[in-house]
């Protein structure tokens, strides 16, 4: 490509009138579908999971309305109440197998079953978003199948959100497919979700996003202090395959599809969700825990974590006991509905968002050919896309800290040297719905 002299290139940037971050406006339907998520709702979800006693993976011959297959039958007939109104677009089935006995979390032979549904979009080509949470539950002995499990917080209060989030957003038209997931056998080793995964990667399906939710329903951790502002937004560095050599040369350790997605729920959520801030941390998980989010990104997909400000240890993987003065065990009355709900209208926001608008550019490289102190990006077009942004920011920031318009292109030189900056490209529709940043990868 023939570069323009940088004048030219120079009054085109001016002329482009760069916006300092400005979010696009509100969807006033998103903001409907985000407004209508109801805490009563989210409990009284949470105590139906809670009253099966047990949900742990292993209590698969427990008493009938006990146990995991009592409480996986119970979330399919909600999904499904949800889907008879949707005339077709919202399907649910069964994801599961027999895991056979693994002489650690899987003593026997054992059914794993993750119940899921599929709300359809309109586009054509199969661009998907999902949000995933697990049903099942545990106490102090992970191979104990009999002992209550009420697991209110971990993890019923993701199941709950990811229930209502289908509730509120099956009406909605969006573009893009949303597959709503409540795995099984978290706790015995992220066995249902990485199930599930590895079919959509065999599948060859286009899943941009995985939005996980684990524990997002107390706001007061074990120091006692209540947070019902704040809900953290973990990320992984570096995407399956990355190659730390050309990592360290390029400085892209910041930049992983997962973290983009993980910026664009932060800002999503600021958007749509007042009263609620997502808080950026850039790790995968927490120090010796870990979620279903690990599956999405084993599997070369983006994926985040929600997790509540700070959790509380004598409430989770806990036998429900009085020890020394400390109620153990994760019980409802531990639970925060208004704080869950405002977690759950971040998730609506930011599915629906993302479902509503363009996806990441594909092919988004930075040209690299010659020695030059400015920047060419180019990508190719994305469906529904009315035109495209350049996100810019330094080095040492967290977040993207400017904007641009480059208008309907695929291409766009920039006066700012490619050796001093971060650069995004993200898609915009006509009505203004912005998409997650792709990050650039050298091209000679
Ligand atoms: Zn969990």
């Amino acid at each position: 490509m023939q570069r323009p002299p940088l004048a030219l290139i120079l009054l085109a940037w001016l002329a482009a009138a760069p916006a300092f971050a400005a979010p696009v406006g509100q969807d006033p339907a998103i903001l409907r579908a985000v407004q209508s998520v109801s805490a009563a709702r989210l409990r009284a979800t949470d105590e139906h999971l809670v009253a099966f006693g047990t949900r742990s993976t292993l209590s698969t011959t427990a008493a009938p309305g006990r146990g995991v297959l009592a409480a996986r039958d119970w979330i399919a007939s909600q999904f499904r109440l949800i889907a008879a109104g949707t005339a077709g677009r919202m399907t649910v089935t069964l994801d599961g197998y027999t895991q056979k006995a693994d002489g650690k979390r899987i003593p026997h032979d054992t059914l794993i079953s993750s119940v899921v549904a599929t709300l359809r979009g309109d586009e054509p080509g199969g661009r998907t978003y999902v949000m995933s949470s697990h049903y099942d539950s545990r106490n102090s002995d992970v191979t104990d199948g009999t002992a209550d499990a009420p697991g209110a917080d971990d993890n019923g209060s993701g199941t709950a959100a990811v229930l209502e989030a289908a509730r509120v957003l099956a009406h909605l038209p969006i573009h893009a497919t949303i597959i709503f997931a409540t795995y099984d056998a978290e706790e015995q080793g992220l066995f249902g979700s990485a199930h599930h995964a590895q079919a959509l990667k065999a599948a060859g399906a286009d899943i941009q996003g995985d939005l996980n939710n684990d524990i997002i329903g107390a706001s007061t951790g074990d120091n006692g202090q209540t947070d019902s502002g704040t809900v953290r937004i973990f990320s992984e560095a570096l995407p399956a395959g990355a190659d730390p050599r050309k990592v360290n040369i390029l400085g892209t350790e910041n930049d992983s599809p997962s973290r983009e997605l993980a910026r664009f729920a932060q800002s999503t959520g600021d958007l749509y969700v007042p009263g609620l801030h997502g808080t950026l941390i850039f790790r995968a998980d927490r120090f010796l825990r870990g979620g279903d989010q690990e599956s999405f990104t084993d599997a070369g997909y983006p994926a985040i974590r929600f997790v509540e400000p700070a959790e509380t240890f004598a409430h989770q993987h806990q036998n429900v006991r009085l020890e020394g003065g400390v109620q153990y065990g994760d019980l409802l009355r531990f639970m925060d509905f208004s704080y869950l709900a405002q977690v759950t209208r971040t998730n609506v926001a930011v599915l629906a968002a993302l479902a509503s608008g363009p996806g990441r550019p594909a092919h988004a490289a930075i040209l690299v050919k010659d020695l030059t102190n400015d920047t060419t990006l180019t990508w190719s077009p994305v469906p529904g896309a009315a035109r495209y942004e350049i996100l810019r920011r330094a080095t040492t920031d967290a977040t993207w800290t400017s904007s641009t318009n480059v208008g309907n292109t695929t291409s766009a030189t920039l006066p700012f040297s490619k050796d001093d900056w971060l650069f995004g490209i993200r898609a915009v529709d006509a009505e203004g719905h912005a998409g997650v940043a792709a990050f650039p990868n050298p091209k000679k």
